[in-house]
């Protein structure tokens, strides 16, 4: 192929993304993230959920990380990327989960294909919940492990995929609580069919620290499987932790596994320090402010109940998240501009994020929303709920 008709290969594609309502734009913020309510204009779209990437304590926490240990990590973990305070950090957040280890990724993403590629490989099982994370979905294709994809919220059929196979090792790999309509994997089940099969259950919290379970600590917590052999986690420190980064945490043989075998950790530079100080200020707060995760919480049900009151098909949520289901994509970047013209800034879900005809507009509450970002919450909603007749 030649470089011309790659240039009209991306025309066309591009065409037919834009015809489709499939095109994605990115939109400059004009401000920082808070403290308060969320700035204006109100922000139901973003992962901040307890309030804290702008919290004056993390901010300087991270501007003290950063002239202490420079503005970047110098390399991989492996080689200079590591410092002392990346190693407090995993002590002080594998402690909080109730967890023998941590180890910190320069992102989320980077934690979840570093932990199933590292674990999973050639002659593997894995079976993988069909609502999962992209980046879940492309570690367990980057692993070359079988992958036998079941129903959503299913644990009989993991079961039966479990029972059926032919591999000696098997994972089951799933979200904790989902990003798009913010409900929950039943933990319990699956960790008994999993230990039921001799498999391991990997689970992403990215949206349940800080804000499932007892204070924050997630989902996995709350269902008893803390601390347990044949479960691991993954967080992200880009949500309820105002900063950026991810980590898996689990049993110390795991991470010592994945030293020596995650490439997305090896071949990465380590997480900067600013973030390593910002997120660690943060789970600091999260300790000492436990009620943090209820007020989030109760926050999202009630941003849950002014789109039911106001006539909307809105998801019941476990956690931050509750989505509006719309349908067409067009139709949802014109219910998302106009929540905007209202003042408030609410998430898009179109294809490839969601399946086809199942856009969404999706809200994620915050800790510290007021009277004043509820009542435009209202507005905005009813808006849009006029504009669908
Ligand atoms: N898992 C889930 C469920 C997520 O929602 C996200 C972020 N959108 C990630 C993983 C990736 O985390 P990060 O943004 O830290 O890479």
């Amino acid at each position: 192929m030649s470089t011309s008709s790659v240039l009209a290969w991306l025309e066309e594609h591009e065409r037919k993304r834009e015809a489709a309502g499939l095109r994605r734009r990115l939109r400059a913020r004009t401000g920082g993230p808070g403290p308060g309510g969320g700035g204006d204009p109100v922000d139901l779209a973003g992962n901040n959920y307890l309030g804290l990437a702008g919290d004056p304590r993390v901010t300087a926490a991270a501007a003290r990380a950063a002239l202490a240990w420079g503005g970047g990590s110098t390399g991989s973990r492996l080689v200079t990327g590591n410092t002392a305070a990346h190693e407090e950090f995993e002590r002080a957040l594998a402690g909080f989960l109730g967890a023998e280890a941590a180890l910190v990724f320069s992102s989320g993403y980077l934690a979840n294909l570093g932990v199933v590629s590292g674990l999973a490989g050639r002659g593997d099982l894995i079976v993988s919940e069909c609502l999962n994370h992209a980046s879940l979905i492309d570690a367990c294709r980057l692993s070359r492990a079988r992958i036998a994809v079941v129903g959503h919220n299913a644990p009989d059929e993991v079961a039966q995929a479990l029972a059926t196979r032919s591999e000696e090792r098997a994972y089951v790999v799933t979200d904790a609580v989902f990003s798009v309509d913010g409900d929950l994997a039943p933990l319990a089940r699956l960790a008994e069919v999993c230990r039921a099969h001799g498999a391991v259950l990997i689970v992403d919290e990215a949206h349940g620290i800080g804000v499932y379970g007892e204070g924050g600590r997630g989902a996995v917590h709350a269902a008893g499987l803390a601390g347990s052999p044949d479960v691991v986690a993954t967080v992200t420190l880009s949500k309820s932790l105002g900063s950026q980064g991810g980590a898996v945490v689990g049993p110390r043989a795991v991470v010592e596994h994945l030293v020596d075998t995650a490439r997305s950790f090896i071949f990465d530079t380590g997480l900067a320090p600013a973030c390593v100080g910002a997120a660690s200020a943060a789970l600091e707060i999260l300790r000492s402010e436990p009620e943090l995760a209820g007020r989030v919480r109760a926050n999202a049900r009630r941003l849950y109940e002014t789109a039911t009151a106001a006539g909307l098909a809105a998801s019941p949520p476990k956690g931050a998240v509750t989505s509006v289901r719309i349908g067409d994509p067009e139709l949802t970047v014109e219910l998302a501009a106009l929540c905007a013209q209202h003042g408030v800034s609410v998430g898009c879900f179109r294809p490839p994020s969601v399946p086809d005809g199942a856009s969404r507009l999706r809200l994620t509450a915050r800790a510290d929303l007021g009277p004043e970002q509820f009542a435009a919450a209202r507005r905005a909603l009813g808006a849009v709920a006029e504009r669908l007749g």
